[in-house]
Order: structure tokens, then sequence, then C-alpha cells
């Protein structure tokens, strides 16, 4: 958990170039968190381009999604980032993206995706072995958030702890104990994404 706000935006900032770098981030898309202590988390100021982050597009939201910086306004995705922090106390960041393969490999699709016998498996927090399924739920995309949100989280409840989640033809949600695991997890998504895209395309069913 990071202890304060302001080591909280700035290390968004640098998440978010990272991520830009990437190509994952395109357009003003995406949006960081991470913990400020158990009641609040910094969070991306609405609209801005995340391969160019300053401390001022980094706000204070509260774990109902409520602004808790004067004359700022967070994403309207705020939800899905609050709802994972007042559900799991170890969760210290939650990073969304919008990759490529993010959005065509859950585009018309909803349900569950099934990553097995990966050896980068193990990059995941609790993972040790690649004989491991993990299950990456894809939802359907929703500008109702508040509908979206507690479709999430009924999932959650429903099911055992999952490292992120899809949204069809949009992107992907992820979170650890800090930026850093969350970033692994991300490259891990990613590159197994692509293992997944490259198969279809190499062995069409
Ligand atoms: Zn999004």
């Amino acid at each position: 958990m990071i202890d304060t706000f302001s080591s909280a935006a700035l290390a968004l900032c640098e998440a978010g170039r990272v991520l830009h770098a990437q190509g994952w981030v395109p357009a003003t898309s995406g949006n960081f968190s991470a913990r400020v202590d158990d009641q609040s988390m910094a969070i991306t100021v609405s609209g801005r381009h995340k391969g160019r982050l300053e401390a001022d597009d980094i706000m204070r939201a509260d774990f109902q999604g409520r602004p808790l910086t004067e004359g700022k306004r967070s994403s309207a995705e705020t939800l899905l980032h609050a709802m994972l922090y007042a559900r799991d106390p170890a969760i210290g960041a939650v990073l969304h993206t919008h990759s490529v393969n993010a959005t065509l490999l859950s585009r018309g699709r909803e349900g569950e995706l099934m990553l097995e016998d990966y050896e980068l498996l193990k990059a995941f927090a609790g993972v040790e072995t690649h004989a491991t399924r993990l299950v990456v739920p894809i939802f359907a995309n929703d500008q109702d958030i508040d509908r979206l949100a507690t479709k999430v989280a009924t999932y959650f409840t429903q099911h055992p702890p999952v490292h992120g989640y899809l949204i069809a033809g949009h992107g992907l949600y992820t979170w650890g104990r800090d930026i850093p695991e969350t970033l692994r997890h991300i490259e891990a998504f990613e590159f197994l994404f692509a293992c997944e895209l490259q198969q279809a395309r190499a062995y069409p069913q």
C-alpha cells in the first residue's frame, strides 16, 4: 500500500508512461488508481492523456466513487475501481487498459476466457505452476457503470478470486497489492492475450 496521496500520484503518472509506451492506453483511454488509505484512492482525472500524466491529473476519491478533490472529476468508470478496494483490503492498485489484443480477444464475447498451461501464468500473484487454469471473466460492455459494477460484484461473490477481467470490445481491468505487481499482471495478461490470438490465427478451429 502506498502511504501518501502524493507518492501514489507520482507512481500513477509513471505507470501511465510505461503503459502508453506499449500502446495499451491510446487516445486518453484507460484509468489508473492506487489505494491511499482504508477509505480513499488516488485516481486519474477524466479525459487526461495517460502517457503525459502530471501530478495535477490525479485526484482523490472515496470507495463509493465520490470525488474528494474539489473541482475535479474522475472517469465514469471510477466505481469499477472503488468497488475493488472496498471489497478487498489487500488490493493496493487497479489499472485499466485498452489494448488492441484485449479489445480483439473480448469483442463479441461474454463468459469466461481460460488461460492454462502457460509458463507465464506464474507471473500472477499466488500462482506457482504452469499447470494452472486462470479464469478471466468477460462482461458485456455497458455505458451504465452502476449496472456493470453490480454485475462484476455479483460474479466475484459467486466465483473464486480472479486477477482481472475483460469488458467486451473495451479492455482489461487488473489489480494487485501495489502498482509494480499490477503492472506485472498487465504484462502477463497482454502476453497471454497475444498468444491466444496468434494461436487462433495459426490453428483456426
Ligand atoms: Zn475503459
